[in-house]
C-alpha cells in the first residue's frame, strides 16, 4: 500500500494516543502531517515531535504561545483555533483523517475535511448522531469514504464486506453491559463518577465510559450504524455480551450470521481504518478460545438504563432531534463526572430537553449548531436547580 498522510484530530485522547501506537508500529505505511489537540500542549508537542508531524493546531487559542515555544526549533509548526484546524484540513498533503475528538464540535472540521474529498476514519460518533444526515450526504457528494473505528462499526463494517444491501436483515449491535450491568436501579441512582469510569472490559476516555454505564453510548452507536449502513433503527438490535469478544454481527435473509471477534483492543478497529482495505500485522493480544470456555449473551435491561429508549425515540422523529439528545447528554455528563448531578439525572436531563427541543425536519449546519448551542444552555439552567 502507497504510504499514507494522516490527520489526528484529537491526537492526545485515547483514540488519539493508541493511533500513533498503531502508526509507530508502521512507519513505512504511515507518515503524521497534522495533529490537534483541545488543551494539552506539552502532550501535543512531544507527539508532534516523536511522529515529525509538520502541523500542530491546540484548539484553545489561549495556549497557543505556550505550544509555539514547545516547538520553537523543531520542523514542526504550530498553530491555534478551529479555524486553523479547517483550512489545514483543505490542504493537498494529507490522505486520511481521523477524527477523534469529543463530542458535537467534530462536526465542522469533519464536514470540512470530507468536503475537501479526504478519507475519514470516524471515532467521534457524536457527529453522526447530531449531523449523520449532513456528513453521509457529503461523503457521498464529494467521494470522501467513513470508514468507522468504533469497535462495533468497524466489524458490522468487516462482516458487510462484499454483501449485497438488501441481503441483509439486520444488526445485532453488542454492548458490554458497562460497569452497572448487574446492579439494582437503586444502587445505579446513587452511582458516583468514580463508579461509572470502572469499566470492566474497556479502556477509554471519560465521556464515553460514562456514556457505557448509562448505555447511552449504545443509543449513540445505534444511531451511528444507522447512518453508517443505511439501516432502519428497528432492524439494529442491542445486545448485552458481557466478555466483548464479538464485537458485533450482521444477520442475513438466509438465516447466516457473521461476527467479528477479537480481544478487545482498540488498536485493530483504528488500525483497521487508517490501512483499509488493506490489513497489516498488528502486535495485540490474541484470543484462546478453549480458555475463554464460553460467551454469553442477554437482552438490554430498559428500566434500569432508560438511556437506550431515549435514543430510539430520538432517531425516530428524527430531524434536529438525535442532535438536541447529544447536546443534553454532554453537558449532563460534565455535570454528573463534576459531582453537581446524580446518575439517572442525566438520562432525565436529556429526555426533559428532548421533549423541549424545537423541531427542525431538515436541518442544517447552522441549525444544528443552534440547536447544540440551545440546549446545551437550557441543559445547564436545569442542572443548576437540581
Ligand atoms: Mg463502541
Amino acid at each position: 500500500m502507497k504510504k499514507r498522510k494522516i490527520a489526528i484530530l484529537g491526537s492526545t485522547g485515547s483514540i488519539g494516543t493508541q493511533a500513533l501506537d498503531v502508526i509507530g508500529q508502521h512507519p513505512d505505511l504511515f507518515e503524521v502531517e497534522l495533529l490537534t489537540a483541545n488543551s494539552q500542549v506539552d502532550l501535543l508537542a512531544s507527539q508532534a515531535v516523536r511522529f515529525g508531524a509538520n502541523h500542530a493546531v491546540i484548539c484553545r487559542e489561549d495556549r497557543y504561545d505556550a505550544l509555539a515555544s514547545a516547538l520553537d526549533g523543531t520542523d514542526t509548526k504550530a498553530f491555534a483555533g478551529m479555524d486553523s484546524v479547517c483550512s489545514l484540513l483543505e490542504g493537498e498533503n494529507i490522505d486520511l483523517v481521523l477524527t477523534a475528538m469529543v463530542g458535537f464540535s467534530g462536526l465542522r472540521p469533519t464536514l470540512t475535511a470530507i468536503r475537501s474529498g479526504k478519507v475519514i476514519a470516524l471515532a467521534n460518533k457524536e457527529t453522526l448522531v447530531a449531523g449523520g444526515a449532513l456528513v453521509m450526504e457529503a461523503s457521498r457528494r464529494y467521494h470522501a469514504p467513513v470508514i468507522p473505528v468504533d469497535s462495533e462499526h468497524s466489524a458490522i463494517f468487516q462482516c458487510l464486506l462484499g454483501a449485497p444491501a438488501e441481503s441483509v436483515s439486520k444488526i445485532h449491535l453488542t454492548a458490554s453491559g458497562g460497569p452497572f450491568l448487574t446492579w439494582p436501579k437503586e444502587r445505579i441512582a446513587q452511582a458516583r463518577p468514580a463508579d461509572a469510569l470502572k469499566h470492566p472490559k474497556w479502556s477509554m476516555g471519560a465521556k464515553v465510559t460514562i456514556d457505557s454505564a448509562s448505555l447511552m453510548n449504545k443509543g449513540l452507536e445505534m444511531i451511528e450504524a444507522k447512518w453508517l449502513f443505511d439501516r432502519r433503527p428497528e432492524d439494529i438490535h442491542v445486545l448485552v455480551h458481557p466478555e466483548s469478544i464479538i464485537h458485533s454481527m450482521v444477520e442475513f435473509r438466509d438465516g447466516a450470521v457473521i461476527a467479528q471477534l477479537g480481544c478487545p483492543d482498540m488498536r485493530l478497529p483504528i488500525q483497521f481504518a487508517l490501512a483499509f482495505p488493506d490489513r497489516p500485522a498488528l502486535d495485540v493480544p490474541r484470543l484462546d478460545f478453549a480458555q475463554l470456555g464460553r460467551l454469553t449473551f442477554q437482552e438490554p435491561d430498559r428500566d434500569r438504563f432508560p438511556a437506550l429508549d431515549i435514543a430510539f425515540t430520538a432517531i425516530r422523529r428524527g430531524g434536529n432531534i438525535p442532535c438536541a439528545m447529544n447536546a443534553a447528554n454532554e453537558a449532563a455528563v460534565a455535570a454528573f463526572l463534576a459531582g453537581r448531578i446524580g446518575f439517572y439525572d442525566i438520562t432525565n436531563i436529556v429526555a426533559a430537553c428532548m421533549d423541549g427541543a424545537d423541531f427542525v425536519a431538515e436541518p442544517s449546519f447552522d441549525d444544528l449548531q443552534a440547536t447544540h448551542a440551545e440546549i446545551r444552555s437550557r441543559a445547564e439552567e436545569m442542572i443548576g436547580k437540581l
